[in-house]
């Protein structure tokens, strides 16, 4: 999934620094176990001076000179690494690198496909940008807690069910929407009053997508407006916004907002659905309020683009 050039160059700079460190290393050995073991020059020259002769007697097709010599070569091995051994170093001290990953030797891939290694800096990186820090180590959907919901009280507005079972539909059905993404990667508006969930749910989904691969940017709606008046002061030319799979924004309409803000908005708004990219939103305000507070417009982009997800119940943090 979409990691722009300069994730891939960030990569691919620590990929090509580990390489570097690890010949780095390896020379920095060598010469330490030179200085302790002068002896083992004389041993090193005597093996190119057989293995020079080995390539001459195969020229030569001498069949009892090459085995001969490759006894001998034999036997100057042993003496090395008895050498090496009595030092407390292995033969590979001399004679490789360490790497990094020795799955892929700090290349990034084996077989064409990424390594392990690469993953892992993917998602660290992924993660940095997401902004989103330590908070998805708690709210996930793996810590996600059902009992917190009640199991009596059948609600007319989540069509007869309880409030556990409502959470439970809608929690599965985001699993799913995440295993999956982005075969469906429709945008969704979060609604319902503080505690209800919503920011759970944002974080849930926003783990569960950057362990897959996928780039996330969380903003508070407070943080987002911000960002756009800074974008505007420094006309930053560095679009990662526009670029990033999921925008997340949480608690849309607590920002300070005006007209400038408003229609910053609903330019966003409208290109994420024109480039097809994926906003997950959540907001305290029903539909009314939204209307009030940026436009018609904006409230019908929800409603025509948006998957609608409403919360209920009391506070749950509480
Ligand atoms: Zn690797």
């Amino acid at each position: 999934m979409a990691l722009n050039n300069g994730q891939v160059q960030e990569i691919q700079r620590i990929l090509s620094e580990r390489q570097l460190e690890a010949h780095r290393r390896y020379l920095e050995k060598r010469e330490e176990i030179f200085r302790k073991l002068p002896e083992l020059e004389e041993l090193e020259e005597k093996v190119r001076a057989f293995s020079l002769s080995v390539a001459g007697e195969m020229q030569q097709g001498n069949r009892e000179g090459l085995l001969r010599l490759k006894e001998e070569i034999g036997k100057l091995h042993k003496e090395k690494k008895a050498l090496l051994e009595g030092a407390g170093y292995k033969i590979q001290d001399l004679e490789e690198e360490e790497h990094f990953c020795p799955l892929c030797q700090d290349t990034g891939y084996v077989d064409g496909k990424k390594c392990q290694c690469f993953l892992k800096l993917q998602g660290e990186l992924l993660y940095r940008q997401s902004r989103m820090g330590a908070v998805l180590e708690r709210e996930n959907f793996s810590k996600f807690q059902l009992e917190r919901f009640d199991n009596i009280e059948k609600l007319g507005q989540c069509g007869n069910k309880t409030l556990r079972e409502y959470i439970k539909e809608i929690r599965d059905y985001l699993t799913n929407y995440c295993e999956e993404y982005p075969k469906n990667n429709r945008s969704i508006l979060f609604t319902g009053s503080t505690g209800t969930g919503k920011t759970y749910f944002l974080h849930s989904i926003a783990k569960a997508l950057l362990d897959r691969g996928v780039s996330v940017l969380y903003f508070t709606a407070t943080g987002l407006f911000e960002y756009f008046s800074k974008r505007m002061r420094e006309e930053d030319t560095e679009d990662y916004i526009e670029e990033v799979d999921v925008i997340l924004i949480d608690d849309l309409g607590t920002e300070f907002s005006n007209s400038f803000t408003t229609s910053r908005f609903f330019a966003l708004l409208n290109q994420r659905i024109l480039d097809r990219k994926t906003m997950l939103i959540s907001t305290n305000l029903n539909f009314k309020e939204l209307r009030e507070m940026y436009s018609d417009r904006v409230v019908s982009r929800f409603m025509s683009d948006y998957e609608i997800i409403p919360l209920y119940g009391k506070d749950q943090r509480l």
